[in-house]
């Protein structure tokens, strides 16, 4: 029977705070346990050059354009007041960018039939996303799943988050968040009650090697992944730390173990870890951004160097999940 109470006891201010999102996806299946909903919200203080979620990145919202899908019908060109778009097709990313700011915002898209050039990024209230995460409840409560809340970084937008997780857990949904895990260690304090479980990312334990490529150094990561363990066991919440296997930055052996030496000698709580392998979906998207793909000629870690990677974790004594 689902314990559903509605969400009248939330307080208005948190129901109405406002955030930005880029996009809430039902029936997620990697993203936790059981079915979910993920809410992607905007905004992220690394910039991964193997991002496959690159619309999230920025906090404002963006045009993106997908080229394949355009039937030519030159409405977003006599639409455009800025000059942006002289054939239709390509736009100047430089006077695009500042569009959030004017007050005729996107009215590139508002012609757009095939919904081929669009607007990427939308303010929502907190009621208005518990709205749209509520309507699958019962899966919920039937497949063991929830809420997860992703990004970009949920915590670039720390009040809006623990508001979201708020009105989740108040009406007995399932939580979860992704996390890069760089934020501020009190915004990870603030939401640890309301969760039921976390995934961090450790990337790399070469603090070089990191901010080379992620544009940011691990430190604050490192120390807020063991202030994680630590709350993980205080507030009883499944804690599981991923690293995104990407070639030439993080997949030798060497790599790997010092990753797994790292969890090993620090966390003790913890439930276990994912190994993500690299894969290139995100491509298209950088291209709808106007942006180049720097990754374009890598290759996805093949099947037989992934096991032989898990091996690696498997004999330092971690779990390994995969969701
Ligand atoms: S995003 Fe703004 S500037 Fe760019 S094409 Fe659309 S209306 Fe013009
Ligand atoms: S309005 Fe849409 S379909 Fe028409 S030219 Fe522009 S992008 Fe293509
Ligand atoms: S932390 Fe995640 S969302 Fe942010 S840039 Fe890296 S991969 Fe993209």
């Amino acid at each position: 029977m689902v314990n559903y109470t509605g969400n009248k006891t939330i307080a208005s201010e948190i129901l109405n705070k406002k955030g930005m999102v880029s996009n809430i996806e039902r029936y997620a299946i990697n993203d936790g346990f059981g079915l979910r909903t993920t809410v992607f919200l905007k905004g992220c203080p690394l910039r991964c050059k193997w991002c496959s979620n690159p619309e999230t990145q920025k906090f404002n919202c963006e045009m993106v354009f997908f080229e394949d899908q355009c039937i030519g019908c030159g409405e977003c060109v006599k639409l455009c007041r800025y000059g942006a778009l002289d054939n239709g097709l390509k736009a100047d990313r430089s006077i695009c960018d500042k569009c959030y700011l004017r007050e005729d915002a996107f009215s590139c898209t508002l012609k757009c039939y095939p919904q081929c050039r669009k607007i990427d990024g939308q303010e929502m209230t907190v009621k208005e996303v518990f709205d749209v995460v509520k309507r699958d409840i019962q899966f919920y409560h039937l497949s063991g799943g929830g809420v997860t809340i992703s990004g970009g970084e949920p915590l670039a937008q720390p009040e809006f988050t623990l508001n979201l997780l708020q009105t989740f857990k108040q009406n007995y949904i399932n939580t979860a968040i992704e996390t890069c895990g760089y934020a501020r260690e009190d915004d990870y304090e603030a939401i640890a009650p309301y969760l039921d479980m976390a995934f961090m990312d450790l990337k790399s334990a070469d603090t070089v090697k990191h901010e080379e490529w992620t544009g940011a150094s691990n430190a604050s990561i490192l120390n807020n992944i063991i202030v994680m363990d630590e709350l993980s066991k205080e507030y009883g919440f499944d804690f599981i730390i991923r690293t995104p296997v990407i070639p030439g930055f993080n997949d030798s052996a060497h790599e790997i173990q010092s990753i797994g030496k790292f969890v090993t000698e620090n966390c003790k709580n913890y439930k276990g870890m994912e190994l993500l392998p690299y894969h290139k979906l995100g491509r298209g998207k950088y291209i709808s951004l106007g942006r180049i793909y720097e990754l374009e000629g890598l290759k996805a870690p093949s099947d037989e160097q992934m096991n032989e990677l898990h091996k690696i974790l498997i004999n330092m004594g971690i779990n390994l999940y995969q969701f």
